[in-house]
């Protein structure tokens, strides 16, 4: 039994379909991601978590508890939101107590919880400012500090960090991550940034319009996508569909725009199958001459972005195809430019195969 249970929630309004049978799990102490683009319903799912929201349809459970008819006020759930929510008139102090005083907690023990919590976050002495002086990154930790002050069964967040601008927001993820870790609080953390998801999360749900597309480890979902909208929305690729012929040994895939190529020798599939093969940026190469490689292709440079960390090579294969090779730590050796016929290849285990 995980500790958080969501179990198959659909949330209507009027006649749009926000969340369409939901389920996902948290295990206690986990932090788990749901990811997805704009508009694919993960606040309407974090909100029916929260209870400020009721599923037309499903359950909740919160360790073991169906807490679906509960309201807001009778589940410990604490919550962090974009725009911090944090009452300009009242100190940081009173912000931070205010969850405590609803609780009935004396003054006393108030004042020494929000010291104590404020030093966890590593914000200390500013009980007594206003969160208007504080910085972006500083009042965000104030509404973290505000929604863990109560020892909270569950912590929800929504976008928290994504009104921060990126140095800060990628310090503000190891943070988090860091307070989660140590107040060894059940997370269930809403973005639409992959990176950030990744970055912070032991397991990722992935939405798409509503539906549940895929949970895993971030490695799982990044390697082995189970949907052509997950391969799509994750990482940088082109895909190609095609259908599964037989090779000798290995499978093959012919793509519907005539290529061929050998998939892993672990691809589940039977010939006459319908397949799209992901060709992710950093698991392809280039090079000036043929190399015998499996999966090669002629291709010629239409633009090069050289980002720092690391290069872009847009490439077009003989199919009109456009792929994207991108190569870390580039020293401009090959000095690859638009125009130049190169070679791109990608080892059969280096394909990311997904079904239609
Ligand atoms: P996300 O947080 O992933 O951007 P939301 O959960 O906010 O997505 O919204 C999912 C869908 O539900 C969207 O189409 C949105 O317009 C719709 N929606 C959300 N809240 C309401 C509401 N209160 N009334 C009507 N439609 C809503
Ligand atoms: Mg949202």
């Amino acid at each position: 039994m995980s500790y958080v249970e969501v179990e198959n929630i659909t949330k209507r309004f009027d006649d749009v379909v926000a969340v369409d049978d939901v389920s996902f799990t948290a295990d206690k102490g986990e932090f788990v991601s749901l990811l997805g683009p704009s508009g694919c319903g993960k606040t309407t799912t974090l909100r029916m978590i929260a209870g400020l929201e009721m599923p037309s349809e499903g359950t909740i459970r919160i360790d073991g508890e169906d807490v679906t008819d509960r309201p807001a006020y009778e589940r410990e759930i604490g919550m962090v939101f974009q725009h911090y929510a944090l009452f300009p008139h009242k100190t940081v102090g009173e912000n931070i107590g205010f969850p405590l005083k609803m609780r009935g907690v004396p003054e006393a023990e108030r004042r020494e919880r929000v010291a104590d919590v404020l030093e966890r976050v590593r914000l200390p002495d500013v009980a007594d400012r206003s969160p208007e002086d504080l910085s972006g990154g500083q009042q965000q930790r104030v509404a973290l500090a505000r929604a863990l002050v109560f020892e909270p069964d569950v912590l929800l967040m929504d976008e928290p960090l994504s009104a921060l601008d990126r140095v800060l927001r990628e310090q503000m993820r190891v943070e988090v991550e860091r307070i989660q870790r140590e107040f060894g609080i059940t997370t269930i953390y809403v973005t639409h940034d992959q990176a950030e998801a990744f970055a912070m999360s032991d397991r990722v749900a992935v939405l798409d319009d509503g539906h549940l597309s895929q949970q895993g480890r971030p490695l799982d979902i990044y390697e082995n996508p189970d949907s052509e909208f997950v391969a799509n929305f994750i990482g940088q690729s082109s895909q190609l569909s095609g259908q599964v012929s037989s090779g000798d040994g290995a499978p093959v895939l012919a793509t519907d725009s005539g290529m061929t190529f050998e998939l892993p020798q672990s691809t589940a599939s039977t010939p006459g199958d319908r397949l799209s093969v992901f060709l992710r940026a950093e698991k392809l190469n280039v090079s000036r001459t043929p190399t015998d490689a499996v999966n090669e292709f002629p291709a010629e440079i239409t633009t090069t972005n050289y980002l720092g960390e690391k290069t872009q090579f847009f490439c077009r294969l003989d199919d009109g195809t456009e792929v994207i090779v991108a190569k870390h730590g580039f020293t401009d050796v090959e000095n690859f430019e638009p125009g130049d016929v190169v070679y791109v290849s990608v080892p059969p285990e280096n394909l990311v195969v997904a079904r239609d």
